[in-house]
């Protein structure tokens, strides 16, 4: 398959460092003249944008936590004049008050070249009509994808999310051949169209899915069930919104757009910078942005930076799948369990739906696990051997995986919440 930016994104190494000191320089300077809380937290630990020699003097500058964005609201992280702003966003607000994110011309353009490349890097062309079934406005996801596909050269149909059956009609009337949209309002997508009769009308190729954490089962659940190749990118408004990251084909990590985003691994407890290879927090510097630099932002996103080559030739180093967030971890009974480990059990069982939900109580001082599926045929709710059977087996599988015990709750098909954005499957109420 083919590959946008060849000359950055097969770079060699050494070159590929040398473009990211120069911009890391730049961007960290940007951020301390003109960011009132960077230049603080800098001179708060005596360190100069002078003093980054090396990608490794980095690790002088203190991290920036959500919280630290928050306070920020809504301007006060601008880097240049409001006049030089042409777009403003903000973050979906799933863990609190929303981040506001601003772009210069120039961002967009760095944004749109993001894009580009990833959603070349995972099979889009310009002979494809892509259909964006992400919400239109605030959120970075549509207008994000919206720009760099358009800069590729595929015809666009801006439908937003939601009206799901129209969706569908669009779909076949229209042609769509890519689908770009959140793996969980894909699988309500696809479970309309079955219901519709229509997956067979359907030209759809390829699906761009992002914005929300999913497993490998539910990918390949995704591409059996609309016959396309599914591919995953990753982004957040604090740094720009999707595109910081992206798979090819192989799938075997998302490869990040390293000429904008520096990328390092900590510790979530030590704040210690963890070597290559190792699972933590992943923390990113912009190293292209103009409007609103993010310097050593603490995504809370739990994941692994791979090395070794990808067979698709581009040298960049990529992500592992998200596990989850940190905020996401739920610690049951002293256990570490991320909502992610549940799905790679769930999806693919016989029997049950793609569709769940995760409730957390605590009754004497003891957490309590429900997980809910649905059934896929509701006449097994009448059947109680076949029924007690199926939870037993899918305690059993998931009690292998939490090592933990879990109360499993079938029921009737069609009664779980379903998303037309990202999902929110998780109830905590402890
Ligand atoms: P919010 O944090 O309010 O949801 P955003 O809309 O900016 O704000 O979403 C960014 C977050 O979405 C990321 O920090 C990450 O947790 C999640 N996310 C985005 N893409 C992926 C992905 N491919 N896998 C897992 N999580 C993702
Ligand atoms: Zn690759």
């Amino acid at each position: 398959m083919a590959i946008w930016n060849p000359a950055v994104e097969c770079a060699k190494r050494s070159d590929i460092e040398k473009i990211q000191l120069e911009r890391l320089k730049w961007s960290v300077q940007q951020a301390y003249d003109n960011v009132p809380m960077y230049r603080e937290k800098m001179e708060k630990a005596g360190v100069k944008p002078s003093d980054i020699k090396t990608l490794k003097d980095i690790q002088k500058i203190p991290l920036t936590s959500k919280l630290e964005l928050r306070e920020q609201y809504p301007f006060k992280l601008l880097a240049v004049p409001m006049k030089q702003v042409v777009r403003i966003h903000a973050s979906s607000g799933t863990t609190g008050q929303p981040i506001t994110g601003c772009y210069t011309k120039g961002d967009l353009e760095t944004w749109a070249e993001c894009i580009a490349r990833i959603a070349t890097a995972g099979g889009v062309t310009d002979e494809d009509i892509a259909q964006i079934s992400f919400g239109y406005g605030m959120f970075t996801g549509a207008f994000g994808l919206h720009y760099g596909l358009e800069k590729i050269g595929a015809s666009i149909i801006p439908i937003s999310s939601g009206n799901t059956e129209r969706q569908i009609n669009i779909m076949r009337d229209f042609g769509s051949t890519a689908l770009i949209a959140t793996p969980s309002y894909a699988m309500y997508l696809a479970e309309t169209a079955q219901k519709m009769d229509m997956l067979k009308d359907i030209k759809l190729r390829v699906g761009l899915f992002g914005a929300e954490a999913s497993t490998y089962e539910m990918q390949k659940e995704l591409e059996q069930r609309f016959g396309i190749l599914v591919t995953e990118n990753y982004g957040l408004t604090e740094v720009m919104g999707p595109g910081v990251s992206g798979e090819c084909e192989y799938k075997t990590g998302m490869h990040i757009n390293e000429d904008c985003f520096l990328a390092e691994i900590i510790d979530p407890d030590t704040e210690e910078v963890l070597p290559l290879g190792e699972q933590g927090e992943l923390v990113l510097t912009t190293l292209a942005k103009e409007a609103q630099p993010a310097i050593r932002y603490r995504t809370r996103d739990i994941t692994r930076l791979i090395e070794e080559p990808c067979p698709c030739g581009r040298t960049s180093l990529r992500m592992e799948k998200i596990k989850g967030r940190s905020d996401d971890m739920l610690i049951i009974r002293g256990v570490n369990v991320f909502p992610s480990q549940i799905e790679s059990v769930l999806i693919g069982q016989q029997g049950i739906g793609p569709h769940y939900e995760i409730v957390v109580t605590r009754e004497n001082y003891t957490d309590h696990l429900q997980v809910k599926v649905e059934l896929v045929d509701a006449s097994l709710l009448d059947r109680y051997g076949e029924l007690e059977a199926l939870q037993r087996k899918i305690r059993n599988d998931l009690h292998t995986v939490l090592q933990l015990g879990v109360e499993v709750t079938l029921v009737s098909p069609n009664t779980l919440k379903r998303f037309e954005g990202k999902a929110k499957r998780v109830t905590d109420l402890r």
